[in-house]
């Protein structure tokens, strides 16, 4: 049997969901999954991996300091122990930051932001998106370690009831580079690339503060976050943490509306490989309707506040 190893971020206390996805992906590839985890939460992270799919759980508690450089040389060293044949992450921010230098130090190469994986003997195959979305390509791997970021909400977590054997391991002490803080832009808020659902405005918008319609359909669902497209965001109307596209975010949520959005293709780059689109834009020509699963041609101030209480009448009704 394969071993897999994922790297597993965490905040307050609990896995990302989009490393939980990266577990299940491996666990659905029928490896032996060690998941590795980091930080002064690390321990109380790491008892709820076995329930999603991790064998054994590698805990680099660490002495408080963040580095990528280290992370990296903790997780090459724990793939080369474990003789794992490919190591996860989630195409997030860290995982970004982290996976070409751990495929760096093991000598491998890097797929990045993945959509499909296919070990299932032979040589590994992944799936990926490329020249922004317009093409899906299927690359080979002949790397002795497949190393490989995974796009959020593609993968489907496995949940179940097994438990995982907690190894504690030592990080090294040689750091290149310090992360000395992290500052939440999103406030709190659900971001982008993890939320299910996400609800974007564009300069069809009109202003800044009608994007109160925006936000107020976003919370009808309860779980979904706003996005937007970069004009609003060059305007200043939206902050950069909420644009979705080739120079913002890729988002693959199961529903996303795009209201007041063209369908530049520098957008669609960054949404096209959502389960469900729907399109709410005035001019039944706008080429966002040729991605759409659903298109509504109207004025956005009269569709989206009727959507608004359909979906808080829907809701009431559960
Ligand atoms: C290198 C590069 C990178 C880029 N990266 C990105 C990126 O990451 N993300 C991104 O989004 N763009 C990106 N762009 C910009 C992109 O090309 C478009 O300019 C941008 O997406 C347009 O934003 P928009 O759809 O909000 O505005 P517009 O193109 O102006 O479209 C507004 C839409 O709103 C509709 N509308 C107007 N009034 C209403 C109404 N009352 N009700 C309903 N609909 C209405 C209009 O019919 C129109 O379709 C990039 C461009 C370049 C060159």
């Amino acid at each position: 049997m394969t071993t897999i190893v994922v790297f597993v971020e965490h905040s307050k206390g609990q896995a990302r969901r989009a490393s939980l996805e990266a577990l299940g992906a491996a666990k659905a590839a029928g490896a032996r999954v060690v998941a590795a985890v980091e930080g002064s939460d690390a321990q109380a992270v790491a008892s709820t991996l076995g329930r999603f799919g991790a064998e054994r759980v590698a805990v680099f508690a660490g002495d408080g300091r963040v580095s990528a450089d280290r992370s990296a040389r903790d997780l090459a060293a724990l793939v080369r122990e474990e003789g794992a044949t490919a190591c996860f992450a989630a195409a997030t921010s860290s995982g970004k930051s982290l996976m070409p230098r751990i495929a760096a130090t093991l000598d491998s190469t890097l797929h990045s932001d993945c959509t499909g994986l296919d070990l299932t003997g032979g040589a590994p195959k992944v799936v990926r998106p490329w020249l922004a979305g317009k093409l899906i390509a299927t690359l080979e791997s002949s790397a002795p370690v497949l190393c490989a970021t995974l796009r959020p909400n593609t993968f489907a977590v496995q949940e179940g009831s097994g438990s995982a054997e907690i190894v504690a391991k030592p990080s090294s002490s040689d750091l290149k580079a310090l992360l000395v803080s992290i500052e939440a832009k999103t406030g709190g808020k659900l971001d982008v690339k993890e939320a299910p659902i996400v609800v974007s405005g564009g300069r069809g918008m009109k202003a800044p503060e009608h994007f109160a319609l925006i936000e107020e359909l976003a919370a009808a669902f309860g779980n979904a976050a706003v996005g937007a497209s970069r004009a609003v965001v060059d305007a200043g109307w939206r902050p950069h943490a909420e644009q979705v596209g080739q120079t913002g975010k890729t988002v693959s949520p199961q529903l996303y509306i795009a209201v007041g959005i063209s369908g530049a293709i520098q957008h669609l780059a960054g949404m096209r490989t959502a389960k469900t689109i729907v399109a709410i834009n005035k001019d039944a020509d706008a080429p966002i309707f040729k991605v759409a699963d659903y298109g509504l041609v109207g004025d956005a101030f009269e569709i989206v506040p009727a959507l608004t209480a359909a979906v808080k009448a829907i809701r009431a009704q559960r």
